[in-house]
């Protein structure tokens, strides 16, 4: 419960009160790769170019044209097909919020795959919208079944599928995929936050539908510390949506830098690039430690298994070397840390430090 005076504890929700708020775990020199950030920085010639952009811009005024700028740029970039519209969002954090506020009718609710991104179960508490997990079957696919069954019995407003998901890092079967869109009452929101490391997009089968949303993120493109998402969608649809969206949620910081590296795409592609290769080297790698279980992926993480997970966190953080530790996040992941893909040197020492902490 919260610390709150208690005068002033009817003011604040109760299921508010209880919960956490969301932490970031302190990283002051360690080696992050507990967030699926990009461990590349832009060159530095790039970068010293945009503060000279940064410095033209006019911050008394309201963000205005340039916010449109950067969605045409956006949807020119996805390749967003004729029909469709471009929504931002402060990261796609803000999004899912959006859609929840949106969908938030009596008797809505909202399904994901579990384990999955806590994002979309947290956007159904906050907006008192009913949340149904259905849990991945033992080697994290979709379990058809139990997705279908529990459609059928919940109807939900929208269905979330991370694709690839977070934190099992796997791309799901394409024909599951398309019995769950065709049995949805709802929305889908086909979260792509991955895809600059994934063998395959949902964006060619978006026309086939008129209730499926594609969300994509800057942040694992390079531009975490930016917070731009967008989402994809039908004209009409988009359009209710934006009447959730608080009018200035996009600075105009954030839309020019984001102007910038799309300027730049060349650039970030390379890096995605890279870090796919160094993925495969890090998977060779981690499959040859004793004990340990990596997963095939298609972002920028490994889910591994460890003979201790606790023990294996700890010894990473005091080697510093910061990862995630997912075991107690859903039964399936028992044992498992999430592990972003760093550079080369970043995954060498992660590598050394994990076989001394097993
Ligand atoms: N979707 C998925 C699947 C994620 O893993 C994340 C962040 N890790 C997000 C969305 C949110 O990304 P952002 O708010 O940075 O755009």
């Amino acid at each position: 419960m919260s610390g709150l005076p208690e005068r002033l504890q009817h003011l604040i929700r109760r299921d508010v009160q209880g919960l956490h708020a969301y932490a970031i775990q302190p990283s002051a020199g360690m080696i992050k790769l507990d967030a699926m950030e990009n461990p590349y920085r832009m060159p530095a010639e790039l970068r010293a170019r945009l503060g000279e952009r940064l410095a033209e811009l006019a911050l008394n005024r309201y963000p205005g044209e340039r916010i449109n700028e950067l969605r045409a740029a956006l949807a020119a970039h996805a390749g967003m097909p004729e029909g469709f519209e471009l929504m931002l969002g402060n990261g796609s954090d803000e999004l899912i919020s959006m859609i929840a506020m949106a969908c938030d009718v009596p008797g809505a609710g909202i399904l994901a795959p579990v384990p999955g991104f806590v994002m979309y179960a947290m956007s159904a508490q906050l907006q008192g919208l009913k949340f149904t997990g259905v849990p991945l079957t033992a080697d994290f696919e979709l379990d058809e079944a139990a997705m279908l069954d529990a459609i059928a019995r919940d109807r939900p407003s929208v269905i979330y599928l991370a694709y690839p998901n977070n934190p099992t890092a796997n791309l799901w079967n394409d024909a599951v995929i398309e019995k769950i869109v065709e049995a949805a009452p709802g929305l889908v929101v086909i979260d792509e936050a991955y895809q600059p490391f994934a063998s395959r997009s949902y964006l060619d089968r978006l026309q086939r539908h008129q209730h499926v949303l594609l969300m994509r993120t800057m942040s694992k493109f390079g531009l975490a510390g930016v917070r731009i998402g967008y989402l994809i969608g039908r004209k009409a649809l988009v359009a209710e949506l934006e009447k959730v969206r608080p009018p200035y949620n996009v600075s105009v910081l954030n839309a020019e830098a984001a102007l910038f590296a799309l300027e730049h795409a060349d650039v970030f592609a390379a890096q995605a690039a890279q870090i796919r290769s160094q993925r495969a080297a890090l998977l060779a790698e981690l499959a040859r430690l004793p004990g340990v279980k990596p997963w095939p992926s298609d972002a920028n993480m490994i889910l591994v298994r460890v003979p201790d997970a606790a023990r294996a966190f700890a010894g990473l953080k005091e080697r510093r070397v910061l990862v995630k530790n997912v075991s107690t996040m859903h039964p399936l992941l028992a044992d498992c840390l999430r592990l972003t893909v760093g550079t080369p040197q970043e995954n060498a020492e992660l590598l050394a430090a994990l076989q001394a902490s097993l």
